[in-house]
Order: structure tokens, then C-alpha cells, then sequence
């Protein structure tokens, strides 16, 4: 939104903040599904992904066009490319001869990577863990062909994304009100309620339960973390939903399996996970057997040593991304899906840096131990956060049920921690009223702030 209008929007009552969403949700939509977008979905709709041989010639003779295309185009890779014989390339394989593009070199270079000017593109913020955001920018029809793509994804899994109501849980800053219970806006345009993650706390939860419950949404989507405390509310309360959604769609943050069991649980439906970057990576989306596929119509997925992912992605002309070390992780699974795909299986996407801590012997303690701890709490543990300034100690954040939760339980929690964190590491449980989010409007499990 524009200043002009944020400064609107914040001072108008609610139905007309509605309306300005409405709005704004128009233009995107023009944006977003003009023809080219029609054309794109019926394409992708009617595409078998049977044959892996047929799928890997399709991404080689993408691949060359694409990098034909940045080669033109953008200035920062014809320089970088100026010393390599391009005519060498014959495979995807021979994709190895070009060098890695880290994110300090994207950034550092990024008006002569760019292809395009702000005017003619859309641009989309990267959030840093430095704090640093990237801007990168999209052509509109590169725009238009990713939410196509995504689309069809929802549409083979028997979603249709334009007719079901959504309840969209995502980092947008929508609420300026204090002292307001309303955590919500409507964009009836596209049928699709968005709640602010911000104010998700124990406190504002029945006011979002009241709200579901009377707009009954078809499909949930938006953040894991939003999603997940959600949840875990629901249980806890024993609370009765009226509604039972069709699909739940989580992005942005790590799925962890007990985030997945809980969620399914609670909410009695499928969760399908997708991942899809900020800078406009290729596309790993989950298919109706439960497993992730790399999309190999969407671009190159490599890894390094160690398990870093290097990626090509054929739908970033405005901001091209070639053997890009875009910073997670990834591992890959043998095997053939039942659902028919060819598309190679993904087994996990791990987090960055941010989603591990270090134990007392320096071994890495990753989400996936955290969510161990978690799993074996006492019921009386609302919310956690793990915090590490030091290697040598070990902030832990406690939201808790202060009728219940007792010295026992503390003791429990301490011999898990110990256990993964070893004997000499300084563990300080805290006892806080709630955690706050992220400037993004996540919640982090982990806070790691150790210097390199
Ligand atoms: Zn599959």
C-alpha cells in the first residue's frame, strides 16, 4: 500500500478498512490472474508428470532459455559469465560450470542482477536474519505464472482457490487500534478473511475462535507457527469447532511433524506443505500421497556438502536466480510416489542457521530435538522459546498455566534440556505472560544469537 493510503487506512473505522482491503485485494487480483495466469493454470492443469525423462528434457530446454534470457539481460551475470564458454552447457548437469551466487554477492550487486525497474515489476521483501531485507522484483508475467502454478497445485489436491472461503494467517500489519478486539479484515473480493499474527496470544484467542467459528473457512493458509498456537489453544480449551476446513496450507516456516500431527488433528484435515521463497525459488510442493516434490518444471534444485540449497529458478527474469545459495537446506529422498509424479521426493527442508542452537559440546540441537522437548512437555507449558546469546548458556522463554504448572514440572523440563544441552550448560527457565512475534509476525521457537 502506499503511504497515503496506509495513513487512510489507519484512521478509518473497520467497514471501511474493509473496503480499502477490498480494494487493494482488486488490484492484486488484477495482478495476479489476468490471462496470462488463465492460460498458465489450464497448461499446468493438463500437464502429466509421469515420465521423468520427459520432465528433465522440459527443464533443460527451459534452462537454456532462461539463461539465455539473464545472459541478455541482466549485467551482473554477463559479467559474471564473461571468462565461461555457455555453449558448453548440454545437460542440467552442466549446470556445475557456472559459479555459486551467494546472498552477499546478490545483495551487493543487486541493481545490475536486476532486469527490469521497480515501475515495470512487483516487488517482494526477503526478510534477513541480519535484519537486512532484500528487495527483489518480479515481472509481472513471471508474477502471474508463480500463482498459477500454485494454484494448480491447490486444484489437483481438489481445492479451488477462487471458490472456497480462506482464513489467511500471514505477517501483513493490518490492526493500528488499540484496546480493539476485532484481529481481522475482509477482503470479500477474493472471499478471504485475514487475520493478524501479531496479536495471536492467549488472551486475544477466544475472539479469534468466536470469528472462525462464525465465518466457517474452507481452507486455512498462512504461517505454521500462527496455525500451530491455534491449535494447541484448541486442545488445551477442549474447544468445539463449527467448522471442519477442506485443506490447511502452511508456508514460511519450517513444518516440523509435530506441528503437522497437532494440526491435523485439531482441525481434522489434511495439511499440505509448500515451499516457495521470498526471492522466488523453484517451487517443492506436497502431493495428495503426503510426500514433497521437487518441481522440476519450476527450476534446479542442487546441494552442496552441505546440504545447502542451490537453486535455479526458471521464473525470476525480473531479479534472475542462477546456482543461487539461497541459505536452507534440504535433503532428498530415494523412492517413487504412489500419486504418479516423477518429480523427485524431498524428505525434509531444514532451517537455516536461526533454527538450531549449540550444546555445552557444541553439537548442533536442531528444531526438530526442540520439538522433542516440546512433544514431552506437561500440559501445563503453553509456549516456549528457546534463546542462546552464548555457547555456554541457554535462555528458556515459559508461557505457562500458572494454576498448574509446579515444580515438577520445571524438573522435567530441565533433566530434557540437560539431556540434549549437557551437564555444563547454564539453563535459565523464565516464566513470561507471552512471547512476543517477530517483526515478520512469526513466532520463533528458536532465537540463535551466538557471533560466528
Ligand atoms: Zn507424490
Amino acid at each position: 500500500m502506499n503511504k497515503l493510503i496506509t495513513t487512510v487506512y489507519k484512521n478509518s473505522p473497520v467497514w471501511f478498512q474493509n473496503l480499502i482491503i477490498s480494494g487493494y485485494g482488486y488490484l492484486i487480483y488484477k495482478k495476479r490472474y489476468g490471462r496470462l495466469y488463465r492460460e498458465k493454470l489450464t497448461e499446468f492443469l493438463s500437464r502429466d508428470y509421469t515420465s521423468l525423462e520427459f520432465e528433465k528434457q522440459r527443464q533443460f530446454s527451459e534452462f537454456v532459455r532462461f539463461l539465455d534470457f539473464t545472459v541478455q539481460n541482466s549485467k551482473f551475470y554477463k559479467k559474471l559469465y564473461s571468462d565461461i564458454d555457455l555453449s558448453k552447457i548440454s545437460s542440467v548437469d552442466d549446470i556445475s560450470i557456472l559459479p555459486v551466487v551467494t546472498k552477499e554477492l546478490l545483495r551487493a550487486n543487486i541493481d545490475e542482477v536486476y532486469t527490469i525497474s521497480e515501475k515495470e515489476g512487483i516487488a517482494s521483501y526477503t526478510g534477513g536474519t541480519t535484519g537486512k531485507a532484500l528487495k527483489v522484483l518480479f515481472t509481472k508475467e513471471d508474477y502471474q505464472i508463480r500463482m498459477a502454478y500454485l494454484d494448480a497445485f491447490k486444484k489437483r489436491l481438489g481445492i479451488d482457490p477462487f471458490k472456497v472461503k480462506k482464513a489467511t494467517f500471514s505477517g501483513r500489519s493490518l490492526i493500528y487500534k488499540k484496546n480493539t478486539k476485532i484481529f481481522w479484515r475482509y477482503n470479500f473480493i477474493y472471499k478471504q478473511r485475514l487475520y493478524s499474527t501479531f496479536h495471536i496470544s492467549e488472551t486475544n484467542m477466544p475472539y479469534y475462535l468466536e470469528d472462525l467459528n462464525v465465518f466457517k473457512p474452507e481452507v486455512l493458509n498462512g504461517f505454521v507457527s500462527a496455525i500451530f498456537e491455534l491449535a494447541g489453544y484448541i486442545k488445551r480449551h477442549n474447544i468445539t469447532l463449527k467448522f471442519q476446513p477442506q485443506a490447511i496450507f502452511t508456508t514460511s516456516e519450517t513444518l516440523l511433524p509435530m506441528h503437522r500431527e497437532l494440526i491435523e488433528e485439531v482441525f481434522g484435515c489434511k495439511v499440505y506443505d509448500q515451499y516457495a521463497s521470498a526471492e522466488g525459488a523453484p517451487f517443492i510442493t506436497e502431493c495428495a500421497s503426503g510426500n514433497l516434490h521437487y518441481n522440476l518444471d519450476t527450476g534446479i534444485i542442487e546441494t552442496d556438502e552441505n546440504d545447502n540449497m542451490i537453486v535455479t529458478s526458471f521464473t525470476t527474469k525480473g531479479t534472475p536466480l542462477i546456482r543461487y545459495n539461497i541459505g536452507d537446506q534440504i535433503i532428498f529422498k530415494e523412492g517413487v510416489c504412489p500419486c504418479g509424479s516423477s518429480h523427485p521426493l524431498v524428505a525434509s527442508i531444514k532451517g537455516r542457521k536461526v533454527d538450531y542452537l549449540l550444546s555445552s559440546n557444541k553439537l548442533k540441537i536442531s528444531l526438530s530435538h526442540l520439538a522433542d522437548v516440546i512433544k514431552g512437555n506437561p500440559n501445563s507449558v503453553i509456549k516456549m522459546q528457546f534463546i542462546q546469546d552464548e555457547v555456554e548458556s541457554l535462555k528458556v522463554l515459559l508461557v505457562v498455566d500458572r494454576n498448574s504448572y509446579c515444580k515438577d514440572h520445571e524438573e522435567k523440563i530441565m533433566t530434557e534440556l540437560r539431556y540434549r544441552f549437557g551437564a555444563n550448560m547454564q539453563i535459565e527457565l523464565q516464566l513470561v505472560e507471552d512471547i512476543p512475534k517477530e517483526s515478520s509476525g512469526k513466532y520463533s521457537l528458536i532465537k540463535n544469537n551466538l557471533k560466528n
